[in-house]
C-alpha cells in the first residue's frame, strides 16, 4: 500500500487562493485598506534575504502589503527593539516578521519579546508561546502550525498517538511538542543530549525531524505506518529524516521539498490576514 504525500506546496496554493479572496473582501469592507506585514531585516546573510524576499513575494500574490525594513549589520539591539517598537505603535502595520538569525550582538530574544501580541503573526514571543501552550489564543509559531495545519487538512487524527520530536528549538521543536500535546498526542521530545534516541523512534506513530543534519534520522528506526513529518531542508534535496526508503511502507509522509517548506511562510500571510481582519473589521 503506497503512503500518503502530505502536499504542502498544492495545500499552500489552495490556502493562497482563499486568502486572496479574503483580502479583496476586506479591503472592499475597510475602505480599501489591506493587512500590511512588516518584515525586517538585520545585516547582509544571503539566505535571510532570500527568505525576506519570499514572503514578501508571498504576500504580494494574494493583494497583501509588505513593508520593508532593512538595517546594517551594525545594528544594535536598543536600536532593533525601537524598531519594533515603532512598527507596534503603527496602526497601519498588523503583522511583524523579525528574520532569524540576528547578528550576535543582538539579543534576538530580547527583540522577539518587544513584538506587541496582536502583530507577533510569526508566533515567536514568550508570551505567545506561553498562552498558545495553555490553549489560550495566540498565533502559533509560523513552522509548527504550519504542520498542524497539514496534518488538519488531510484529516489525520493524532488523539491518543505516540509522537517523538527530534529537536527542541525556540521556534520549531517546542512548540511543535505543545501544539501536539494540545492535539490529545502523547509526546517525547528528544534533542543532543538524549540517551537511546533510535530506541524512543522505533516507538512512535509521529516522528517529527527538526535536527539540522541532513538524514540524521535512519529509516530502519522509523516502524511500519508511521506519520513522517520532515522540517529539514539540506542541499541536494534531502532532509533530517532518510525518506527515500519509507515512502511505501509509512502512513503519511512529508515530501523534501514540497511539505512542511511552504506551510511555513503560508502559516505567516495566513497568520497577517487573520491579524488584518480583527485590526480592520472586528477593532476598527
Ligand atoms: P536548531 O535551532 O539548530 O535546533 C536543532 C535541534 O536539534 C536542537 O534542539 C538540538 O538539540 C537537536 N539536535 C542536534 N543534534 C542532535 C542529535 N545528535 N540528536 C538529537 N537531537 C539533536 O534548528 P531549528 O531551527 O529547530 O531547525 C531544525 C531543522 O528544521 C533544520 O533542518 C532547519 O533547516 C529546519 N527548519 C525548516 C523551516 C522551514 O520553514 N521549512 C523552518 C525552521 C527550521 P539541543 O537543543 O540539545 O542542542
Amino acid at each position: 500500500m503506497s503512503s500518503l504525500i502530505l502536499d504542502g506546496k498544492s495545500l499552500a496554493q489552495k490556502t493562497e487562493q482563499e486568502l486572496a479572496e479574503r483580502v479583496s473582501a476586506l479591503r472592499t469592507a475597510a475602505n480599501g485598506a489591506a493587512p500590511i506585514l512588516a518584515t525586517i531585516l538585520v545585516g547582509d546573510d544571503p539566505a535571510s534575504a532570500t527568505y525576506v524576499k519570499m514572503k514578501g513575494n508571498a504576500c504580494e500574490r494574494i493583494g497583501m502589503e509588505s513593508l520593508r525594513v532593512e538595517l546594517p549589520a551594525s545594528t544594535s539591539t536598543e536600536q532593533l527593539r525601537q524598531t519594533i517598537i515603532d512598527l507596534n505603535n503603527n496602526a497601519d502595520v498588523h503583522g511583524i516578521l523579525l528574520q532569524h538569525p540576528v547578528p550576535e550582538q543582538i539579543d534576538e530574544r530580547l527583540c522577539f519579546d518587544a513584538i506587541d501580541l496582536k502583530k507577533d503573526v510569526d508566533g515567536v514571543t514568550c508570551l505567545g508561546f506561553g498562552r498558545m501552550s495553555m490553549q489560550e489564543a495566540a498565533y502559533g509559531s509560523a513552522t509548527p502550525q504550519g504542520i498542524m495545519r497539514l496534518l488538519q487538512a488531510y484529516d489525520l487524527n493524532i488523539e491518543g498517538l505516540h509522537a517523538v520530536v527530534v529537536g527542541r528549538s525556540a521556534i520549531l521543536g517546542k512548540p511543535m511538542a505543545m501544539m501536539l500535546l494540545n492535539a490529545n498526542a502523547t509526546v517525547t521530545i528528544c534533542h543532543s543530549r538524549t540517551r537511546g534516541l533510535e530506541q524512543h523512534i522505533k516507538s512512535a506513530d509521529i516522528v517529527v525531524g527538526a535536527v539540522g543534519i541532513p538524514e540524521f534520522i535512519k529509516a530502519d528506526w522509523i516502524k511500519d505506518q508511521a506519520i513522517v513529518i520532515d522540517a529539514g531542508y539540506h542541499p541536494g534535496g534531502v532532509g533530517d529524516i532518510e525518506l527515500a526508503p519509507l515512502i511505501q511502507r509509512v502512513k503519511a509522509y512529508t515530501p523534501v521539498p514540497g511539505g512542511v517548506g511552504p506551510m511555513t511562510i503560508n502559516t505567516l500571510i495566513y497568520q497577517c490576514v487573520e491579524a488584518g481582519e480583527k485590526s480592520l473589521l472586528v477593532d476598527g
